[in-house]
């Protein structure tokens, strides 16, 4: 039996992308979104047509019920044996005094509680102390998180610099019950989240004088998931081109 890896976000983007490499590696994989089913939809083709077992899950990874609902999919897909939770958001650039409050709860909500939740969902599917055979999990972070996003989407940074203490504290909690915990930390990568005219705006500025693919991103976290990183935990891995 294959490995499962479950991607939250996983219809687009970085996580899509994350898919594709998890089935050619030999993993089956269940992806959740949260709107964009056709394209989901899509990603599950391609997961079947390389060869691999693929679901696609709706849920809202803000809501606790949702959550609860995609686990439970989980366990009826196969043991769960790797967690990358990779949904995001960063909400309308703007000076922080700019910000509206539903901006400032989706980026809370989404980024870190989806994060929380899921991580709380996983740990007793993993752990050898609830009688599980281990495995790992990866949380996106950003650059930001150490950058600030000053002038853009400070919110957004601030939610990521919790997502890397999430990962501090709970990697140490769990090493010793068979769960690796790591962080993919990208630089500016070609995807939607970003607005229209962002990353042409600020290639020529970068070490490398361009944004990064979802597929560099989804390189690291399948290294990260690997056994090749099995002393690997508590880490950050940073795809940011020198960023
Ligand atoms: P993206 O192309 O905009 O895709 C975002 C994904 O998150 C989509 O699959 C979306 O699902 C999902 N999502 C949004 N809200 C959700 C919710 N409430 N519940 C469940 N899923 C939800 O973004 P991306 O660039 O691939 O970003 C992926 C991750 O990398 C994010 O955590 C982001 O912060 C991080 N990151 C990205 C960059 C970058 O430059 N791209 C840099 C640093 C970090 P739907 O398709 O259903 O909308």
């Amino acid at each position: 039996m294959k490995d499962i890896v479950l991607i939250t976000g996983g219809g687009r983007g970085i996580g899509a992308a994350t898919a594709r490499l998890a089935v050619a590696r030999g993993y089956d994989v269940i992806i959740n979104y949260k709107s964009n089913a056709e394209t989901a939809a899509k990603v599950v083709t391609e997961i079947e047509a390389a060869g691999g077992r693929g679901l696609a899950v709706q849920g809202d990874m803000a809501k606790e019920e949702d959550v609860e609902r995609l686990f439970k999919a989980v366990d009826g897909f196969g043991p769960l044996k790797h967690l990358v939770y990779n949904s995001g958001v960063t909400g309308k650039n703007s000076r922080f005094e700019a910000v509206s409050t539903q901006t400032l709860r989706d980026n809370v909500d989404i980024n870190l509680m989806g994060a929380f939740f899921c991580a709380r969902a996983a740990i007793p599917r993993l752990s050898t102390k609830h009688g599980k055979a281990g495995g790992s999990m990866v949380f996106l972070s950003s650059v930001q998180s150490r950058l600030g996003a000053p002038g853009e989407y400070v919110w957004y940074a601030a939610t990521k610099s919790g997502v890397d203490g999430l990962v501090s504290g709970l990697s140490k909690e769990l090493a010793g019950e068979g769960i690796r915990v790591n962080i993919v930390s990208p630089g500016p990568i070609d995807t939607e989240i970003h607005e229209p005219g962002r990353l042409a705006r600020i290639a020529p500025q970068l070490p490398t004088g361009r944004v990064g693919k979802p597929e560099e991103v989804a390189e690291a976290i399948l290294f990260l998931i690997s056994d090749a990183a099995s002393y690997t935990s508590g880490t950050t891995l940073s795809v940011s081109g020198a960023r």
